[in-house]
């Protein structure tokens, strides 16, 4: 450690949010039986010609406008020739020298701040079809499901230096593409793939070392672990005064390990030339900028509004701001309420939970904004406390969004008993029963007081007020 420094650069590959493929009208559902989805356009029969998907090319246009890149007016498609099972067509259509998107950058947030990685290109293309190796002892089988499907490939600049910056990388453009609607990000599934080059290099050096590149990396915690493997590999290689060979390698998550499945002497010719059946395309700026207004307000735009005009702290607006179902739903419910920091509150805390726990998603909260700001007022005016209404009410207004908190409440007669006088009554019989707590209290054992206020909270079913109870206690602790 020390004396090399590591360089990243990304390759990531994001299915676009289409209903069809991006030459043919096949079906991109995941869920489709083996060769479900496989006309001949996708097969490549003779005498099939491609028709370019339009609603694919926008939201490639859409991913470039976020990430600040320059969007190519004038484009073309171009054939990349090589021969494998699962390319039926015998070549690939991509994008070569002619990119739809240069330029740009990701914006990234590590434990040593915040920077922009440098985007050197993003392009579209098609993907291939699957090769599966291990479900028959002795044939590969081919499922052409995914051939064709529509990709955008982002290629980083080599601009990353730790394990940490790609995993905040990645994350950061999986959180973008799900935000604008380009990709589901499930990287489970395959939709969000990512390729990562990794060299070292003496500390102060500005020219490049050979590079590795470790393919089909499909969830972040491997891109990290397997960044960290090939830093470390490399950098004991160099120390060593050892030749780093260019080469492609393989991550192999159950074994932690990573290994080579080609080196640069196998690197292969793809003939690129311009896609004879596709007719160059192009765009006008009025149609750019039409695109630029659908995209809706971004992560950080609204976790500054949050901050500057709600008054939330970062945490919460950076929370907040995590995912857009749950942006959403808070966004629209302070809009009707004053109590802005409250609601952060309950959503982030009790809401959360509530639905990680039945595995619910943000968009399946029905209740409406009048019912929402009527449970903020209750618990701002005392009627009811936040914990009553975390645990009691909440569940009940999810499950019948109809009946209003108030409504509820009565039901489940839990309106706080504000009397005094029994919450007076219930704190003399709390410290009685624990005579030797109340003496440690008194020598200093502050800390004592939540125990207290927990028994009066347990006389009261849960409906005292914890503010008054304490302050009750403490003025009998006091006397
Ligand atoms: P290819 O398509 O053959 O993989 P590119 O030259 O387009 O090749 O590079 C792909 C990725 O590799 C880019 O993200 C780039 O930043 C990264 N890269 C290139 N050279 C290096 C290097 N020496 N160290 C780390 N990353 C690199
Ligand atoms: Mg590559």
């Amino acid at each position: 450690m020390g004396k090399y420094e590591a360089v990243i650069g990304l390759e990531v590959h994001a299915q676009l949010h289409t209903v069809s493929k991006l030459f043919s009208g096949d079906a991109t559902n995941f869920n489709a039986l083996p060769n479900q989805h496989v006309g001949p356009i996708t097969l490549g029969h003779p005498g099939t010609l491609p028709k370019m998907n339009k609603k694919a090319v926008e939201l490639a246009i859409k991913m470039g406008l976020v990430c600040g890149c320059e969007i190519s007016t004038n484009n073309y498609f171009a054939r990349k020739n090589y021969f494998y099972a699962d390319l039926p067509k015998g070549f690939q259509i991509s994008q070569h020298t002619t990119p739809i998107c240069r330029g740009g950058l990701v914006h990234i947030n590590t434990t040593n701040g915040s920077r922009d990685i440098q985007l050197t290109r993003i392009h579209l293309e098609e993907d291939a079809g699957k090769s599966i190796h291990d479900q028959d002892d002795a044939l590969t089988l081919l499922d052409f499901n995914r051939a064709g499907m529509p990709l955008i490939e982002i290629v980083s600049e080599p601009d990353m230096h730790s394990s940490e910056e790609a995993a905040a990388y990645l994350t950061q453009i999986r959180k973008l593409v799900r935000w604008i609607g380009v990709c589901d990000g499930n990287m489970e599934e395959g939709s969000l793939r990512c390729d990562a080059n990794i060299s070292v290099r003496p500390v102060g050096s500005r020219t490049l070392g050979t590079r590795v590149e470790v393919k089909n990396l499909n969830s972040i915690k491997h891109l990290r672990h397997a960044v960290e493997i090939e830093i470390e590999r490399l950098t004991a290689l160099s120390e060593k005064g050892e030749t780093i060979l260019q080469e492609t390698r393989s991550y192999d998550a159950d074994a932690g390990i990573t290994f080579s499945i080609r080196t640069k002497e196998d690197a292969e010719d793809y003939r690129y030339f311009p896609e004879p059946d596709l007719a160059p395309f192009q765009f006008t700026e009025q149609y750019i900028g039409e695109l630029k207004n659908q995209i809706p307000l971004l992560p950080a735009e609204l976790s500054n509004k949050f901050i500057n005009e709600y008054g939330l702290s970062s945490y919460d607006a950076e929370q907040l701001t995590d995912e857009k179902e749950l942006c959403d739903l808070y966004e629209e419910v302070a809009r009707h309420t004053i109590y802005k920091k409250q609601l952060a509150n309950i959503l982030l805390g009790p809401l959360k939970s509530l639905l990680n726990q039945s595995s619910t998603q943000w968009n399946s909260i029905h209740i409406s904004t009048t019912h929402w700001n009527e449970l903020l007022i209750l618990i701002a005016e005392g009627t009811i406390n936040f914990s009553m209404a975390a645990q009691k009410i909440l569940p009940r207004m999810m499950a019948d969004p109809a009946v209003t908190p108030t409504v509820l409440i009565q039901q489940l007669d839990l309106v706080q008993d504000a009397d005094a006088d029994q919450l007076q009554g219930w704190a003399k019989q709390a410290l009685d029963a624990m005579p030797d707590k109340v003496m440690a209290y008194k020598k200093g054992k502050k800390g004592l007081i939540g125990l207290f206020v927990g028994e009066v909270k347990k006389y009261s079913k849960g409906k005292a007020d914890p503010k008054q109870v304490t302050a009750i206690l403490e003025s009998l602790l006091h006397q």
